[in-house]
């Protein structure tokens, strides 16, 4: 049944519009780990905005920054002009997130989204070494401009572009075999193999862990392996962090444990602090090659999220956020346990890693249907997955205890429902 009436969007918005028809309601109102519609009806949020609201919605330290640069008539958009809220937002990042890790990388500002930071990692690679494929993974997904379309290994979203996209190699992501075929000494075969009709790729582009492609988890051993297959042959190594980091897995870089040190990442989503659209290309100072306006783009300087980032970094200054998030991601992660336990005949493994946890069901639908009981029971979640068969449990980091187990409780509610 409709909750609350959609018309207006059905009659006056695009048919691409989608998370709007599974949460069948007009949405107004939100405060960290909690929305409210027009009604007034209170839902708790296991969806964190596709992983922008790592802080919750309306995060009360990044808020007061805000309304007070607001007030004092702070610069709103400034291209890549100098301003102090970038200068500011520059100097935190290299203290509490570059310094102390040891990594030595420029900052650049791409354009407003994670897709503008893949698609700037794609040229930069191309132009630095000269060669043209980047080399992918089965299930990776990256972006829907063309050329980080064209490593996104989703079939359906593929499809949106309507005729054949760029040339791109996909390989084989961890697991993707199942656990005993070693992919990164196929991968190796089939470079070294000048009979393969593998070219040497400018880039390897990966996410640690596969958020819209099924929570599929690379190892931190493959990880450390991927990293050498590509320093020996002079293949840049692209870390898309765009969901994975700024904290998901439980440390600022989801590649923090595997202590590897990527060529270029890609940040996005939750950099931007309050859900404000802004994205980062970290690039080893060799690879920092583009001319003066080489690449430009008129939102590479959104100053309201250069603030409110800069607010969100003081997550980071020391352990205890980290530890904390760790300790709710357990929580999760238990509860999902029990729950495939407790109903054998719903076939459902749980995938995730840090606070992104999930079910895979053996049978696609029943990921749909949880998040449609779920929904039912004022949760929102989304699925994932080629066939949408995860369903994907990613709070904000910051969601209070109580509030977490009252969602789980309402998702074991779901589950069970299911499984009648
Ligand atoms: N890379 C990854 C890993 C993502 O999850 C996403 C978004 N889901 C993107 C890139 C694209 O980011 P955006 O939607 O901000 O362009």
């Amino acid at each position: 049944a409709e909750m609350t009436s959609l018309h207006v969007f059905e009659e006056l918005e695009s048919e691409v519009r989608s998370y709007c028809r599974s949460f069948r309601t007009v949405f107004s109102k939100a405060s960290n780990d909690k929305l409210w519609d027009v009604a007034g009806r209170e839902y708790i949020d296991f969806f964190a905005g596709a992983g922008a609201l790592n802080y919750g919605h309306n995060n009360e330290r990044i808020r007061q920054k805000l309304v007070q640069y607001l007030l004092e008539d702070g610069i709103t958009h400034s291209l890549d002009m100098a301003t102090k809220a970038k200068e500011d937002f520059l100097i935190r990042f290299q203290e509490v997130i570059l310094k102390p890790r040891g990594l030595q990388y420029k900052v650049m500002f791409p354009g407003p989204t994670g897709t503008n930071a893949v698609e700037s990692a794609m040229k930069i690679a191309r132009k630095v070494t000269g060669r043209e494929t980047v080399l992918c993974f089965t299930n990776a997904f990256h972006g829907m401009s063309l050329g980080s379309l064209s490593v996104t290994g989703n079939k359906f979203k593929r499809k949106g572009a309507g005729v054949a996209l760029n040339h791109s190699v996909f390989m084989p992501y961890d697991g993707y075999f199942g656990v005993d075929t070693d992919t990164v000494a196929y991968m190796e075969k089939l470079l070294d193999d000048p009979g393969s009709g593998v070219p040497l790729p400018a880039a390897v582009i990966v996410e640690t862990v596969q958020g819209e492609g099924g929570l599929n988890v690379a190892s931190v051993p493959w990880l450390k392996r991927l990293e050498k297959l590509c320093d020996q042959r002079g293949i840049l190594l692209i870390i898309d962090d765009v969901q994975m980091g700024c904290g998901r897995t439980g440390t600022f870089f989801s590649f923090d444990e595997a202590g590897i040190r990527p060529d270029i990442v890609c940040l996005s989503k939750s950099i931007g602090g309050y859900g404000l659209p802004m994205a980062l290309t970290l690039i080893k100072p060799e690879l920092d090659v583009w001319a003066p306006g080489e690449h430009n783009g008129t939102f590479r300087g959104n100053n309201l999220a250069f603030i409110a980032a800069t607010e969100a970094l003081s997550y980071w200054e020391t352990d205890a956020f980290s530890v904390e998030v760790i300790r709710k991601a357990k929580r999760v992660r238990t509860f999902l346990e029990e729950q495939v336990k407790l109903y054998p005949q719903l076939q459902g493994e749980v995938r995730g890693k840090g606070f992104i946890q999930g079910i895979a069901f053996a049978d696609a639908k029943k990921a749909g249907l949880l998040c449609e009981a779920a929904f039912k029971r004022r949760v929102i979640m989304e699925t994932s997955g080629p066939d949408s068969e995860v369903a994907k449990l990613m709070p904000p980091l910051t969601i209070d205890h109580e509030v977490l187990d009252l969602g789980l409780q309402r998702v074991s509610d779901s589950m069970k429902e299911l499984a009648a």
